[in-house]
């Protein structure tokens, strides 16, 4: 199967056209039980997901944002769809990068990956939230997911499938990070995808990190993009930009490594779009407002044109700290956040803890208090 060869420049993406990632969630069933699990996950799969034609064509739409458009195959387990190689190969063949995120089961052998290497996956994301097995298992409800994940995670290597981890951070993983800091670099990743815990779904039940200690997170990732070998990009803290900006700003040293203050965030709605198991559209999968459906409308419209999508690319239209901040062009907040709060996607993110100087407004709600 013929991949493209490369997608377009991510600095030189309209975010008001077309979303820099697309993530379609073609299932919510899977085997684990995750403590933090955004799609509350179970073991069947929802009789109205949408069919593999309704694949087809959402991927058909998907082209039409413009050319090597990123999609994310997620879930749920997207292994849990029988038509899941097919759906990959249909969608390389239609000129778009498709990425996958299987969770770490026992189905996600080396001859899979191998299969979704051969049909045309440009990247695997697996997560590791512990860097030992204990850790991991325990936060992922699983025994053995841990070495499950860390054979799929060599196997995608040796099938030449660039691999990307994901991690959630909360107060219960937090204290694992520099050792899962270690195993990425181990695993030879390209790309380390840091997400800050956002309370929906089984996510709930979890503990946030505080904005004092994200804060601390957020400069040690700064330094950990600095070193390491592969790359380092937050989930729902696009306040790591701001944080690299006024790092680079007191330092001579340190180097504008990936371009992160030349380019704009990419957060929920603006950069960013999902797609539900039964087609709902979403600025997220951590969003869960929609601006329609993909069977009855087109998501490339609602992307460009709904109320929704248009007000969070807006960031003048934020309210709180967010909305006079300086640095609301490249960061914005985590809208995600700020909606699970408040149930206003304009509102104020509780995990910054940076007050612009002009503000003497009232801190967001939902701010964490204690470690
Ligand atoms: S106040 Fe809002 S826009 Fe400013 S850095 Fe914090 S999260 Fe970003």
């Amino acid at each position: 199967m013929s991949r493209p060869s490369t997608g377009p420049d991510p600095t030189a993406i309209d975010t008001s056209r077309r979303p820099f990632v697309l993530v379609w969630e073609v299932t919510q069933a899977c085997g684990l039980a995750c403590d933090h699990c955004r799609a509350d996950a179970t073991p069947a799969r929802h009789p109205d997901e949408l069919t593999t034609e309704e694949g087809k064509r959402l991927l058909d739409e998907a082209r039409d944002f413009g050319p090597g458009q990123l999609v994310v195959l997620s879930g749920g387990d997207p292994l849990a769809r029988p038509d899941l190689t097919e759906l990959v190969e249909y969608g390389t063949e239609q000129g778009l990068r498709m990425t996958l995120t299987p969770s770490g089961t026992s189905s996600l052998t080396p001859e899979t990956v191998q299969s979704l290497g051969e049909a045309g996956i440009r990247r695997l994301a697996l997560s590791i939230d512990g860097g030992s097995p204990a850790a991991h298992d325990s936060f992922r409800g699983e025994d053995g997911s841990f070495d499950q994940t860390v054979q799929a995670a060599r196997a995608a290597r040796e099938a030449g499938v660039p691999l990307q981890i994901n991690t959630t951070v909360c107060a219960q993983t937090a204290d694992e990070l520099p050792a899962i800091r270690d195993l990425v670099a181990d695993l030879d990743a390209v790309l380390w995808s840091v997400f800050f815990l956002v309370p929906v779904g089984r996510g709930r039940i979890l503990d946030p990190v505080t904005p004092e200690r994200a804060e601390r997170i957020l400069s040690w990732l700064t330094e950990v993009s600095e070193e390491a070998s592969f790359g380092v990009k937050t989930t729902e803290a696009p306040h790591y930009r701001r944080v690299a900006i006024q790092r680079r700003r007191n330092s001579t040293d340190a180097p504008d490594a990936d371009g992160i203050g030349r380019r704009l965030g990419i957060i929920a709605g603006n950069g960013f779009a999902f797609v539900s198991h039964t087609g709902d559209i979403y600025p997220s999968g951590f969003l869960p407002k929609s601006a329609g459906s993909v069977r009855e409308s087109s998501l490339v419209e609602r992307y460009r044109e709904s109320d929704l999508f248009q007000s969070l690319r807006d960031p003048d239209q934020f309210s709180g700290k967010c909305g006079v901040c300086e640095f609301r062009h490249v960061c914005g907040g985590s809208r995600s956040r700020a909606y699970a709060h408040t149930g206003d996607p304009l509102a104020s993110d509780p995990l910054c803890d940076y007050v612009p100087a002009e503000y003497d407004g009232p801190m967001p709600a939902g701010r964490a208090s204690d470690d």
